[in-house]
């Protein structure tokens, strides 16, 4: 039955037909073969069946179909689950039913190997030869699809996670949008009810000024929802890149601890700082968004301990293996109320809370630590947590930097020597009620060659300047926000003196807000120049550089 074959010449065209030899035909079989485990050939009609592939049985040799079927196919070589399937496919009669309208029919089953792992195979029975009303004989042919089916598995698991994650942050935001809406009212229930109050009261300034507070408060929180939802759409937009500048890392973490440090002292909390081993101050980091990061770990630590507990803030440095790199681990540990097994392994996911506004009572939105791994990872590093309810949290940072090259701090260093030649000897009036900044800002001052006296709030400053003889100070640098006096009340104080050194001496603004805005403000109040914080040694000694000319 093997002589006669005619096969598509592909080389003219594929149209054209050729007798092919018996050599080619055998070598086409051998390679057609080879995709299959085993061949049979069926008589349908007859009932019997013999083996093409691998090995080809005499004729003589033909068996009845449905003893082969036991013998061949299903004995021991079939996973259990699959043996009924396969019999039912194999039937005769079955065939014949299912090859009157196709022409190839398919079974997927597993077949067994010694070592009790399943095969993935595919049983095909191809109709070869057909009468008027049926299917007469046939083709059987038994190949591996293990590969295929197994990819397949593989990529169906993947789709059914991506499908289940994708659900389940579908779900989040659901419970996120009315737990929203609750986290929403609140705040505006209560500048609505406060702004009514004060309305009755007018006359009241006791009450009025407490509804005031209270509507503050409310609209600060409405405020950092608000910048939370906004941080977190601009993060999916993926508008948000990395912006690497040079930093002082002491600074950075002094910077966000001075942000801190209002809410821990308000709750009675200790915080404290220790820096291990922090050789490199100098890095390159995107510093918006280690601010974002920490505020947000350091504010959930305020958040989540009860009053009298502490905060340690542990930044630590270690080599590493890229030369010109160092990696800094930040921990956050308190003694808070902690986080349960189950939960820290959802905290980084979007809108997850322990617990709502309502039982906790603790306003939030569940997207900060979110927002806080989005960046971490953005910026390369990574951030876990560990807890134990009832004693507290530790949140890791772990981030490679890039340093600080030493060739550009001599170019610094040349500036600041410069500069401080033309400031060796002058007299400030340093005005600073947080003492981690008074300390930083004390060191640069000294460092140029300037005799710095201190005061911790605008009270203390004005009696300074009232004591002083006349042109005994060359300038003053004046914080803004103070408590018991701030710097603008202060500065208006020290020009009403009725004193000229003091009409012109140079009073210069410190604030956190660099707004054009802010300028304007400290120009009106009496001030004479302005700078940012955190304060950049550079920047200060320049800009009372140009005061003092
Ligand atoms: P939230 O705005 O609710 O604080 P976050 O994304 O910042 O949202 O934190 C998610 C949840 O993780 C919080 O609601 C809280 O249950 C838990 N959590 C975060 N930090 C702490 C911590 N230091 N101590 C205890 N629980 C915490």
């Amino acid at each position: 039955m093997f002589s006669q074959r005619y096969f598509a010449n592909y080389k003219t065209g594929g149209y054209k037909y050729m007798k092919t030899s018996r050599n080619q035909i055998k070598k086409t079989e051998a390679c057609t073969f080879q995709a299959y485990r085993e061949v049979y050939y069926i008589d349908i009609k007859e009932d019997y069946v013999y083996m093409l592939y691998p090995v080809r049985q005499n004729l003589s040799d033909k068996t009845s179909f449905s003893s082969a079927v036991d013998k061949h196919f299903l004995v021991g070589k079939i996973l259990k689950n699959d043996e009924n399937k396969v019999r039912d496919f194999l039937d005769l009669s079955r065939i014949k039913e299912n090859l009157k309208d196709d022409n190839i029919i398919e079974c997927k089953y597993q077949r067994l190997h010694k070592n009790g792992i399943g095969e993935w195979c595919l049983v095909s029975i191809i109709a070869q030869r057909r009468n008027e009303q049926e299917v007469e004989s046939a083709i059987i042919t038994i190949r591996s699809i293990d590969d295929v089916v197994r990819n397949e598995e593989k990529q169906n698991r993947k789709l059914e996670k991506v499908i289940e994650k994708s659900l389940k942050a579908n779900q989040a935001k659901t419970v996120f949008l009315s737990s929203m809406s609750h986290d929403m009212r609140t705040p505006l229930n209560a500048i609505i009810g406060f702004s009514n109050m004060a309305q009755k009261n007018i006359s009241d300034t006791a009450k009025v000024k407490m509804c005031l507070d209270k509507i503050l408060q409310s609209g600060e929180h409405l405020l950092n929802l608000i910048n939370d939802i906004l941080d977190m759409s601009r993060i999916e937009s993926g508008k948000n890149q990395i912006n690497l500048r040079k930093c002082n890392i002491y600074e950075r973490v002094y910077s966000v601890t001075e942000f801190i440090q209002a809410q821990t002292k308000a709750k009675n909390l200790n915080l404290s700082i220790q820096f291990e081993n922090v050789i490199n101050a100098m890095i390159y980091a995107d510093d918006l968004k280690l601010n974002k990061v920490f505020i947000n770990i350091l504010s959930n630590a305020v958040k989540y301990t009860e009053s009298g507990g502490t905060i340690t803030y542990r930044i630590k440095e270690r080599e590493s293996d890229k030369k010109g790199y160092t990696i800094i681990t930040f921990v956050i540990e308190d003694t808070g109320i902690g986080i349960s097994e189950e939960f820290i392994e959802h905290i980084f996911e979007p809108f997850e809370r322990e617990r709502s506004s309502t039982q906790s009572g603790i306003l939030g939105t569940g997207i900060g630590m979110t927002i806080s791994k989005t960046l971490v990872d953005m910026m390369g590093g990574r951030i876990w947590a560990e807890s134990q309810v009832g004693k507290g949290s530790k949140f890791y940072v772990e981030m490679e930097f890039k340093l600080f090259d030493i060739r550009e701090t001599a170019l610094d260093e040349n500036i600041k020597t410069s500069v401080s030649n033309n400031l060796k000897g002058k007299k400030v009036l340093l005005v600073e009620d947080n003492e981690l900044n008074m300390e930083i800002a004390e060191d640069m001052l000294k460092e140029a060659g300037i005799e710095v006296v201190c005061a911790k709030d605008g009270v203390e400053a004005v009696g300074i300047m009232e004591r002083c003889n006349d042109y005994e100070y060359d300038g003053i640098l004046m914080d803004v926000q103070m408590p018991v006096m701030n710097g603008y009340e202060a500065t208006k104080r020290i020009r009403k003196l009725d004193r000229a050194d003091l009409k012109v001496i140079p009073i210069i603004a410190m604030t956190a807000n660099a707004f054009a805005e802010d300028r304007k403000i400290a120009k009106k109040n009496g001030m004479t120049d302005h700078i940012s914080k955190p304060v950049d040694s550079v920047k200060l000694l320049k800009t009372l550089e140009k005061a003092f000319i």
